[in-house]
């Protein structure tokens, strides 16, 4: 395959992020990520290995058809790099538009190790990530500090699992926002999984929260994708767009089917009175550090991606 040189993929990223900005949300085909991810560092042998990082994943703490590890990262372009942060408890409530039996309960996950977080593939999709968000200006949450520098990553690395006995939900909640600023899902494989199935629809925000992915109204629903191959990433203005997934579907219906996903939630950090407050720590992880340089990106490149240029624009 043709390799892309990083000033290639660069002016590639910014048609991406050009794209993002005029719909709120963009859908990058694999087949489109790889040369990119290439580019941004990714070898060979990590985008084979990341295929097979979600074979290992313990239980989630909250769902029986899930399972889950997380870790979060702060992109600190101020001095032009991704971090790990230090492990947190993880919550997100009804006040953020996630509405599920455990709204506003405190969540612990076990932690992304290494093995994910070391491979050059993860560490493409953050930088990929961090060009496509940064500068773009968005409608602000309530209680996020839109004046702090850092932004805070938590990456989920997470299998949905149907068997005869229980169907896998990628988002139970029904129609929901993640309570961040850009949500980027990667898709990193599938067993026994129909192609139909665990598609995303996205929503006008006037869609009501927990209504069912084949509930909702029709005039609200913006668009739909599925993550069918390797790489396949969607990214959505979370606090612009609402969104809904329908299960996971088995082709053989006595065997178990599975979904594989790498989602990565940033927003900026909150402030005092958000559910999220006690655990928004900057502070690096000791014992799994990771530190990625991000390329920096100039003002006149934002300018011709449509970015919102002004001053602050690019914290
Ligand atoms: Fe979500």
């Amino acid at each position: 395959m043709y390799d892309f040189t990083l000033s290639d993929a660069m002016s590639e990223i910014m048609e991406i992020k050009a794209q993002y900005i005029s719909e709120r949300s963009v859908f990058v085909e694999g087949a489109r990520m790889i040369p990119l991810l290439k580019a941004l560092g990714a070898t060979d042998v990590d985008l084979e290995r990341i295929k097979l990082v979600s074979d290992d994943l313990p239980k989630d703490p909250t769902l029986p058809f899930r399972e889950s590890r997380n870790g979060r990262f702060c992109f600190d372009f101020e001095n032009s790099r991704v971090y790990r942060l230090e492990a947190q408890p993880f919550a997100l409530s009804a006040e953020e538009d996630f509405v599920r039996h455990d709204s506003g309960q405190t969540r612990v996950f076990e932690e992304v190790g290494d093995n994910l977080q070391l491979n050059t593939a993860l560490q493409a999709l953050l930088v990929f990530k961090s060009l496509v968000f940064h500068g773009v200006a968005t409608a602000h949450r309530p209680k996020l500090d839109y004046n702090s520098p850092g932004w805070i990553c938590t990456l989920f690395n997470l299998r949905t699992i149907s068997t005869p006995e229980l169907q896998g939900e990628p988002a139970l909640e029904g129609v929901h926002s993640d309570g961040v600023d850009h949500t980027m899902t990667t898709f990193l494989g599938s067993q026994n999984m129909t192609p139909g199935s665990a598609v995303t629809f996205l929503h006008d925000m006037r869609e009501k929260n927990a209504t069912r992915w084949n509930e909702t109204d029709p005039e609200l629903v913006l668009g739909e994708r599925g993550h069918r191959h390797f790489l396949d990433t969607l990214m959505v203005v979370d606090h612009e767009r609402k969104h809904s997934l329908s299960p996971v579907e088995a082709v053989d219906t006595t065997r178990t089917a599975t979904r594989d996903m790498l989602i990565f939630f940033t927003r900026k950090p909150v402030l005092e009175g958000h559910i999220s407050h006690p655990y928004d720590s900057l502070t690096a992880h000791e014992r799994l550090p990771m530190t990625v340089e991000l390329p920096q990106l100039q003002e006149k490149v934002l300018a011709d991606a449509g970015a919102f240029v002004a001053q602050g624009a690019l914290r």
